[in-house]
């Protein structure tokens, strides 16, 4: 069951979309060369803590930190450490805040220092995947509708979705149903409706789909090698269209 928010439960989640959309911004703002991951964690479990909200990945499942920090082939889920930044990497970072029990989620991307033309584009083309899902969060459209926006643009673009891990429905708790996958077929699945909130999330790889798992039991990489980029806001479908919480 896909469950529907009112409209002060949307102005709730609202406030923890703020927090976390400013929390990424703060974080991407000190990204560069020779800073760990460690330190921007800190800095954004602060600027949480700060707000009066709580840190939504803290202890989720047992993960150690704030912020996901997924550096060039690490897709999602990387754990923030003492690794330090180098020039021409790319770091994704992943964020979520809870405020009075309602859960906002958001991811971004960051270049660290200068990037090549291609990773720009990786980025560019992974942020339009998730504009183009976004524009989806309407009444007449249907949930697999988002999947196919989002694959349209990555594969348009020569680039791969992962498949493993999948946008969700979020609310009273992080992860709810319905599943958001990066790829399906227009025009099916459930009709969307007012009130119904998504965390879309788009993971793109340069290269090939499959990613795998490393030993720390959270992090996730490409198969592959290649470098991968994620995006994603939270967002509610409203009967004026789509309404993005995750932003200042
Ligand atoms: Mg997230
Ligand atoms: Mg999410």
């Amino acid at each position: 069951m896909i469950i529907t928010k009112s409209l002060a439960e949307l102005e709730t989640m609202r406030e923890a979309g703020r927090i976390t959309a400013a929390c990424l911004r703060i974080v991407g703002e000190a990204v560069r060369p020779g800073i760990t991951t460690a330190e921007l964690d800190a800095l954004a479990e602060e600027y949480i803590r700060g707000e009066g909200a709580l840190p939504a990945f803290k202890g989720y499942h047992g993960f150690p930190a704030t912020l996901c920090t997924s550096v060039d082939e690490e897709v999602v889920h990387g754990i923030p450490g003492p690794r330090v930044l180098t020039e021409g990497q790319i770091l994704s970072v992943d964020c979520g805040a809870i405020v009075e029990g309602y859960y906002g989620d958001a991811a971004r991307t960051f270049p660290v220092g200068a990037v090549s033309a291609e990773v720009t584009r990786l980025l560019e083309v992974t942020r339009a995947s998730l504009e183009a899902g976004t524009a989806c969060c309407r009444p007449d459209m249907r949930l697999f509708d988002i999947s196919h926006a989002v694959q349209h643009v990555v594969e348009d673009a020569g680039f791969s979705v992962v498949r493993e891990y999948v946008g969700h429905g979020i609310g009273r708790t992080m992860h709810e149903e319905p599943q958001v996958p990066n790829y399906g077929p227009a025009g099916k699945g459930p009709q969307l409706k007012p009130g119904m909130v998504f965390a879309i999330e788009p993971m793109v790889n340069a290269g090939g789909a499959p990613v795998r798992s490393l030993d720390d039991g959270w992090t996730v990489v490409t198969e592959d090698g290649s470098r991968s980029a994620h995006f994603e806001n939270t967002i509610a479908v409203t009967e004026e269209g789509p309404l993005v919480l995750t932003r200042e």
